[in-house]
């Protein structure tokens, strides 16, 4: 089964370099209005020939178009999976630094390593728990509460003062 899934996705769905590939575009196009092949090979720190051939490939596959004057642009199709990586890696890093503890560089990296990976359903729902994880529910206020306590008695390095005495990660209420 597992065996499976890996498979179809490998043939359905993005690579992690094509991934960073489309985001360049879109960090590139947002900053400075164009995105080309120098441009996003500079970005990622690569080659232009691997752009090229990664860009290709992503043109092929309808992910990316050409915008008037030949320079790159994302397609509605891009800019859909662009998005949700984007969303995907909030919400993972928004776990892991502010639920989990972790230092924001590894949750930084560890984020980016599932970005794309993750499904859209396993996105709103972590989403959703931590919009309630943060809520003024006395629940989630208890178990938060009861985690910070855990955390101290077993030294355990899964929770620091800081993540738990503050207020609620900024953003993280008013995404849904
Ligand atoms: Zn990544």
């Amino acid at each position: 089964m597992f065996q499976e899934v890996w498979k179809t996705y490998e043939e359905n769905e993005l690579t992690h370099s094509a991934a960073h590939h489309l985001m360049a575009v879109h960090e590139l196009r947002t900053r400075h209005g164009y995105a080309r092949i120098s441009d996003i090979a500079q970005h990622l720190k690569i080659t232009k020939g691997s752009v090229s051939s990664a860009m290709k490939l992503l043109k092929e596959r309808g992910y990316v178009c050409e915008d008037h004057n030949k320079f790159l642009e994302l397609s509605d199709r891009g800019a859909t999976v662009v998005a949700a990586i984007e969303a995907a890696r909030v919400a993972f890093q928004r776990f892991l630094t502010h639920a989990l503890g972790m230092d924001e560089d590894d949750a930084e990296i560890d984020a980016c390593k599932v970005e794309h990976l993750v499904s859209a359903e396993t996105r709103s729902r972590l989403t959703h728990f931590l919009n309630f994880l943060y809520s003024d529910e006395p629940a989630a206020q208890a178990f938060l509460e009861a985690l910070r306590t855990h955390a101290l008695e077993h030294g355990a390095v899964i929770a620091t003062e800081e993540v738990f005495a503050g207020a609620p990660p900024a953003g993280v209420r008013d995404r849904t």
